[in-house]
Protein backbone atom coordinates (compact mmCIF):
# COMPACT_ATOMS: atom_id res chain seq x y z
CA UNK A 1 0.00 0.00 0.00
CA UNK A 2 1.12 3.67 -0.49
CA UNK A 3 2.05 6.32 1.59
CA UNK A 4 -0.06 9.37 2.00
CA UNK A 5 1.69 12.76 2.51
CA UNK A 6 -0.52 15.60 4.57
CA UNK A 7 1.57 19.31 3.93
CA UNK A 8 0.35 21.30 6.76
CA UNK A 9 1.13 24.05 5.05
CA UNK A 10 -0.02 27.05 7.74
CA UNK A 11 -1.40 26.81 11.12
CA UNK A 12 -3.58 29.57 10.50
CA UNK A 13 -6.81 29.97 9.84
CA UNK A 14 -9.84 32.73 9.67
CA UNK A 15 -12.16 29.89 11.35
CA UNK A 16 -12.12 28.79 14.88
CA UNK A 17 -14.09 25.67 15.01
CA UNK A 18 -14.32 24.91 18.20
CA UNK A 19 -13.76 21.23 17.41
CA UNK A 20 -10.45 21.84 15.65
CA UNK A 21 -7.68 19.49 15.87
CA UNK A 22 -5.02 21.69 15.59
CA UNK A 23 -2.61 18.55 15.58
CA UNK A 24 0.65 19.64 15.66
CA UNK A 25 0.17 23.44 15.47
CA UNK A 26 0.90 23.65 18.90
CA UNK A 27 4.82 24.58 18.46
CA UNK A 28 5.96 27.70 18.02
CA UNK A 29 6.52 29.26 14.14
CA UNK A 30 10.30 29.17 13.16
CA UNK A 31 11.11 29.28 10.03
CA UNK A 32 8.57 28.55 7.41
CA UNK A 33 9.06 26.18 4.63
CA UNK A 34 8.89 27.54 0.99
CA UNK A 35 6.77 25.88 -1.84
CA UNK A 36 10.54 24.55 -3.11
CA UNK A 37 11.23 23.27 0.55
CA UNK A 38 8.12 21.16 0.33
CA UNK A 39 7.83 19.77 -3.07
CA UNK A 40 11.75 18.94 -2.26
CA UNK A 41 10.73 16.65 1.11
CA UNK A 42 8.07 15.36 -1.22
CA UNK A 43 10.37 14.36 -3.68
CA UNK A 44 12.65 12.71 -0.90
CA UNK A 45 9.80 11.24 0.44
CA UNK A 46 8.94 9.60 -2.22
CA UNK A 47 12.39 8.22 -3.32
CA UNK A 48 12.07 6.19 -0.21
CA UNK A 49 8.79 4.98 0.30
CA UNK A 50 6.19 4.31 -2.34
CA UNK A 51 4.37 7.54 -2.37
CA UNK A 52 0.21 7.77 -3.86
CA UNK A 53 -1.34 10.62 -2.24
CA UNK A 54 -0.46 14.21 -1.13
CA UNK A 55 -3.25 16.86 0.54
CA UNK A 56 -2.38 20.27 1.41
CA UNK A 57 -3.72 21.05 4.66
CA UNK A 58 -3.74 23.40 7.55
CA UNK A 59 -4.75 25.51 9.25
CA UNK A 60 -6.78 27.22 6.03
CA UNK A 61 -4.29 25.82 2.74
CA UNK A 62 -6.14 29.37 0.77
CA UNK A 63 -4.39 31.35 3.39
CA UNK A 64 -0.83 30.25 2.26
CA UNK A 65 0.57 32.41 -0.50
CA UNK A 66 2.04 29.79 -2.56
CA UNK A 67 -0.51 27.51 -2.81
CA UNK A 68 -0.73 27.40 -6.48
CA UNK A 69 2.76 27.06 -7.00
CA UNK A 70 2.98 24.35 -4.56
CA UNK A 71 -0.19 22.73 -6.37
CA UNK A 72 1.44 23.24 -10.12
CA UNK A 73 4.58 22.36 -9.05
CA UNK A 74 3.28 18.85 -7.01
CA UNK A 75 1.23 18.02 -10.35
CA UNK A 76 4.00 18.65 -13.04
CA UNK A 77 6.57 16.35 -10.80
CA UNK A 78 3.91 13.91 -10.01
CA UNK A 79 1.74 13.10 -12.84
CA UNK A 80 0.41 10.50 -11.86
CA UNK A 81 -0.31 11.62 -7.82
CA UNK A 82 -3.69 11.98 -6.25
CA UNK A 83 -2.96 15.87 -5.52
CA UNK A 84 -5.30 17.72 -3.15
CA UNK A 85 -6.21 19.89 -0.49
CA UNK A 86 -9.04 20.63 2.56
CA UNK A 87 -10.31 23.67 2.72
CA UNK A 88 -12.87 25.79 4.31
CA UNK A 89 -14.46 27.33 1.28
CA UNK A 90 -14.76 30.93 2.79
CA UNK A 91 -12.56 32.73 -0.19
CA UNK A 92 -15.07 31.53 -3.22
CA UNK A 93 -13.43 33.44 -6.09
CA UNK A 94 -9.73 32.66 -4.59
CA UNK A 95 -11.11 28.51 -5.15
CA UNK A 96 -12.57 29.09 -8.07
CA UNK A 97 -9.73 30.56 -9.60
CA UNK A 98 -7.67 27.72 -8.09
CA UNK A 99 -9.90 25.02 -9.31
CA UNK A 100 -10.02 26.68 -13.04
CA UNK A 101 -6.50 26.61 -13.16
CA UNK A 102 -6.61 22.63 -12.43
CA UNK A 103 -8.97 21.81 -14.55
CA UNK A 104 -7.51 19.97 -16.77
CA UNK A 105 -6.00 17.40 -14.19
CA UNK A 106 -7.65 15.84 -11.57
CA UNK A 107 -7.26 18.16 -8.29
CA UNK A 108 -8.83 17.14 -5.11
CA UNK A 109 -10.87 19.35 -2.96
CA UNK A 110 -12.45 18.63 0.53
CA UNK A 111 -14.59 21.17 1.64
CA UNK A 112 -15.50 21.45 5.36
CA UNK A 113 -19.03 22.09 6.28
CA UNK A 114 -20.26 21.42 9.31
CA UNK A 115 -23.80 22.52 9.37
CA UNK A 116 -26.35 23.59 6.71
CA UNK A 117 -27.79 26.05 9.26
CA UNK A 118 -26.56 29.19 8.93
CA UNK A 119 -27.02 29.82 12.64
CA UNK A 120 -25.58 26.40 13.70
CA UNK A 121 -22.51 26.96 10.91
CA UNK A 122 -21.83 30.73 13.23
CA UNK A 123 -21.68 28.57 16.14
CA UNK A 124 -19.51 25.96 15.36
CA UNK A 125 -17.28 27.78 13.24
CA UNK A 126 -17.40 30.92 14.44
CA UNK A 127 -17.29 32.62 11.63
CA UNK A 128 -19.89 34.63 9.79
CA UNK A 129 -18.61 33.36 6.12
CA UNK A 130 -21.83 31.06 6.08
CA UNK A 131 -22.62 32.56 2.67
CA UNK A 132 -19.29 32.31 1.07
CA UNK A 133 -19.00 28.67 1.59
CA UNK A 134 -22.02 27.83 0.21
CA UNK A 135 -21.07 30.28 -2.71
CA UNK A 136 -18.06 28.63 -3.09
CA UNK A 137 -19.76 25.15 -3.08
CA UNK A 138 -22.68 26.69 -5.60
CA UNK A 139 -19.74 28.03 -8.32
CA UNK A 140 -17.82 24.50 -8.43
CA UNK A 141 -20.84 22.81 -9.35
CA UNK A 142 -22.31 24.86 -11.32
CA UNK A 143 -19.20 25.11 -13.37
CA UNK A 144 -19.02 21.57 -13.28
CA UNK A 145 -16.16 20.70 -10.76
CA UNK A 146 -18.24 17.85 -9.17
CA UNK A 147 -16.57 15.15 -9.25
CA UNK A 148 -13.40 16.15 -7.69
CA UNK A 149 -15.08 17.51 -4.84
CA UNK A 150 -15.73 15.74 -1.20
CA UNK A 151 -18.11 17.59 1.70
CA UNK A 152 -16.41 17.22 4.85
CA UNK A 153 -18.54 16.57 7.71
CA UNK A 154 -17.70 16.27 11.31
CA UNK A 155 -20.26 14.25 13.18
CA UNK A 156 -21.26 15.55 16.78
CA UNK A 157 -23.41 14.32 18.88
CA UNK A 158 -26.16 17.03 20.46
CA UNK A 159 -24.54 19.73 17.77
CA UNK A 160 -25.09 18.65 14.63
CA UNK A 161 -25.93 14.79 14.34
CA UNK A 162 -29.56 15.70 13.34
CA UNK A 163 -28.32 16.84 10.38
CA UNK A 164 -26.80 13.72 9.15
CA UNK A 165 -29.60 12.81 6.44
CA UNK A 166 -29.83 16.46 5.17
CA UNK A 167 -26.04 16.40 4.89
CA UNK A 168 -26.49 12.61 3.01
CA UNK A 169 -29.22 14.42 0.97
CA UNK A 170 -27.51 17.56 -0.19
CA UNK A 171 -24.63 15.81 -1.02
CA UNK A 172 -26.14 12.86 -3.40
CA UNK A 173 -28.33 15.99 -5.11
CA UNK A 174 -25.62 17.66 -6.13
CA UNK A 175 -23.30 14.69 -6.78
CA UNK A 176 -20.53 15.36 -4.31
CA UNK A 177 -18.89 12.41 -2.25
CA UNK A 178 -19.83 12.96 1.54
CA UNK A 179 -17.15 11.78 4.27
CA UNK A 180 -18.43 11.73 7.91
CA UNK A 181 -15.82 12.52 9.95
CA UNK A 182 -16.10 10.99 13.65
CA UNK A 183 -15.14 13.63 16.12
CA UNK A 184 -11.66 13.38 17.28
CA UNK A 185 -10.95 14.47 20.84
CA UNK A 186 -7.59 15.61 21.70
CA UNK A 187 -5.52 18.21 24.00
CA UNK A 188 -6.73 20.89 22.02
CA UNK A 189 -10.01 20.85 21.48
CA UNK A 190 -11.38 18.61 24.76
CA UNK A 191 -12.47 21.80 26.80
CA UNK A 192 -14.41 23.55 24.05
CA UNK A 193 -15.88 19.69 23.36
CA UNK A 194 -16.86 19.44 27.09
CA UNK A 195 -17.96 22.87 27.63
CA UNK A 196 -20.84 22.09 24.70
CA UNK A 197 -21.13 19.12 25.78
CA UNK A 198 -20.70 16.93 23.17
CA UNK A 199 -19.19 13.45 23.51
CA UNK A 200 -17.17 11.67 21.29
CA UNK A 201 -18.86 10.11 18.07
CA UNK A 202 -19.44 6.39 18.15
CA UNK A 203 -18.33 4.89 13.99
CA UNK A 204 -20.87 1.99 14.78
CA UNK A 205 -24.11 4.65 14.93
CA UNK A 206 -22.95 6.39 11.95
CA UNK A 207 -22.61 3.36 9.85
CA UNK A 208 -25.98 2.26 11.05
CA UNK A 209 -27.68 5.51 10.23
CA UNK A 210 -26.25 5.78 6.83
CA UNK A 211 -27.22 2.28 6.32
CA UNK A 212 -30.68 3.59 7.54
CA UNK A 213 -30.46 5.90 4.34
CA UNK A 214 -30.19 3.30 1.97
CA UNK A 215 -26.92 2.96 1.86
CA UNK A 216 -25.15 -0.35 1.56
CA UNK A 217 -21.76 -1.07 2.43
CA UNK A 218 -18.87 -1.90 0.05
CA UNK A 219 -15.57 -3.24 0.35
CA UNK A 220 -14.41 -1.63 3.38
CA UNK A 221 -16.62 -0.89 7.06
CA UNK A 222 -15.55 3.04 5.80
CA UNK A 223 -17.45 3.08 2.42
CA UNK A 224 -21.13 2.94 1.49
CA UNK A 225 -22.79 2.98 -1.97
CA UNK A 226 -26.50 4.04 -2.91
CA UNK A 227 -26.59 3.84 -6.76
CA UNK A 228 -23.89 5.83 -8.16
CA UNK A 229 -23.52 7.90 -4.62
CA UNK A 230 -20.82 7.41 -2.51
CA UNK A 231 -20.82 7.77 1.83
CA UNK A 232 -17.82 7.49 3.75
CA UNK A 233 -16.77 7.04 7.39
CA UNK A 234 -13.48 8.48 8.55
CA UNK A 235 -12.66 7.33 12.20
CA UNK A 236 -9.36 9.42 13.09
CA UNK A 237 -8.58 7.24 16.30
CA UNK A 238 -7.99 9.65 18.77
CA UNK A 239 -5.24 9.21 20.89
CA UNK A 240 -4.82 5.88 18.41
CA UNK A 241 -2.25 7.03 16.13
CA UNK A 242 -1.24 3.37 15.62
CA UNK A 243 -4.18 1.88 14.23
CA UNK A 244 -4.83 4.89 12.01
CA UNK A 245 -1.32 4.70 10.98
CA UNK A 246 -1.30 0.80 10.13
CA UNK A 247 -4.70 2.05 8.39
CA UNK A 248 -3.43 4.81 5.89
CA UNK A 249 -0.04 5.43 6.45
CA UNK A 250 -0.16 8.91 6.28
CA UNK A 251 2.87 11.23 7.44
CA UNK A 252 2.34 15.05 7.82
CA UNK A 253 5.18 17.68 7.07
CA UNK A 254 4.52 20.97 9.26
CA UNK A 255 5.55 24.40 8.02
CA UNK A 256 8.34 24.54 10.37
CA UNK A 257 10.26 21.53 8.79
CA UNK A 258 8.60 18.63 11.35
CA UNK A 259 7.40 15.38 10.47
CA UNK A 260 5.40 13.22 11.99
CA UNK A 261 2.44 10.35 12.16
CA UNK A 262 -1.09 11.17 11.52
CA UNK A 263 -3.64 10.18 13.68
CA UNK A 264 -4.51 13.60 15.76
CA UNK A 265 -1.86 13.24 18.36
CA UNK A 266 1.64 14.89 18.23
CA UNK A 267 3.45 11.97 20.16
CA UNK A 268 5.70 11.41 16.48
CA UNK A 269 6.36 14.26 15.74
CA UNK A 270 10.27 14.95 14.65
CA UNK A 271 12.76 18.21 13.36
CA UNK A 272 13.60 17.59 9.87
CA UNK A 273 17.23 18.51 9.45
CA UNK A 274 16.55 20.39 5.80
CA UNK A 275 20.83 20.32 4.97
CA UNK A 276 20.45 16.39 4.38
CA UNK A 277 16.15 15.56 3.98
CA UNK A 278 16.70 12.19 2.40
CA UNK A 279 18.86 10.89 5.66
CA UNK A 280 16.68 13.04 7.86
CA UNK A 281 13.57 11.72 6.06
CA UNK A 282 14.88 7.84 6.53
CA UNK A 283 16.18 8.09 9.91
CA UNK A 284 12.79 9.09 10.85
CA UNK A 285 10.96 7.02 8.97
CA UNK A 286 12.92 4.36 10.30
CA UNK A 287 12.18 5.17 13.63
CA UNK A 288 8.64 6.31 13.41
CA UNK A 289 7.97 2.63 11.65
CA UNK A 290 10.28 0.34 14.50
CA UNK A 291 8.19 2.05 17.09
CA UNK A 292 4.70 1.36 15.14
CA UNK A 293 5.65 -2.39 14.45
CA UNK A 294 7.34 -3.09 18.08
CA UNK A 295 3.93 -1.24 19.63
CA UNK A 296 1.91 -3.63 17.39
CA UNK A 297 3.68 -6.71 18.36
CA UNK A 298 3.39 -5.98 22.38
CA UNK A 299 -0.13 -5.29 21.79
CA UNK A 300 -0.50 -8.95 20.13
CA UNK A 301 1.52 -10.64 22.74
CA UNK A 302 0.16 -8.46 25.79
CA UNK A 303 -3.99 -9.36 24.07
S1 LIG B 1 -11.75 25.47 9.21
FE1 LIG B 1 -10.49 23.67 9.70
S2 LIG B 1 -8.47 24.48 10.29
FE2 LIG B 1 -9.95 26.19 10.37
S3 LIG B 1 -10.59 26.26 12.53
FE3 LIG B 1 -12.08 25.02 11.37
S4 LIG B 1 -11.37 22.88 11.61
FE4 LIG B 1 -9.66 24.25 12.18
Amino acid sequence: MGYTLRLVVTPHCNFKCFFCYREGTACRESSLLSCEDFVSLVKNFAAIRPLTKVRVTGGEPLLYRDLVPLLKALKCEFPFLDVGFTTNASTPDRLLYIARVFSNGPLFLNISLPSLQADKFERITRSSRYSEVMSSIERLIAEGFTSNVSINFVFMPGMNDSELPAMVDFAQTNNLRLKVICLTVNEFNRAEIDSFGIKPSEESLIRDKIKGLGYIQVGSAQTFMKGKHCVKVVNCFAHQPIPYFEMFKTFRIYYDGRIGISGDYDGFIRPLDLSDPRKAITNILCDLEKYVKSDTSQEVTNG
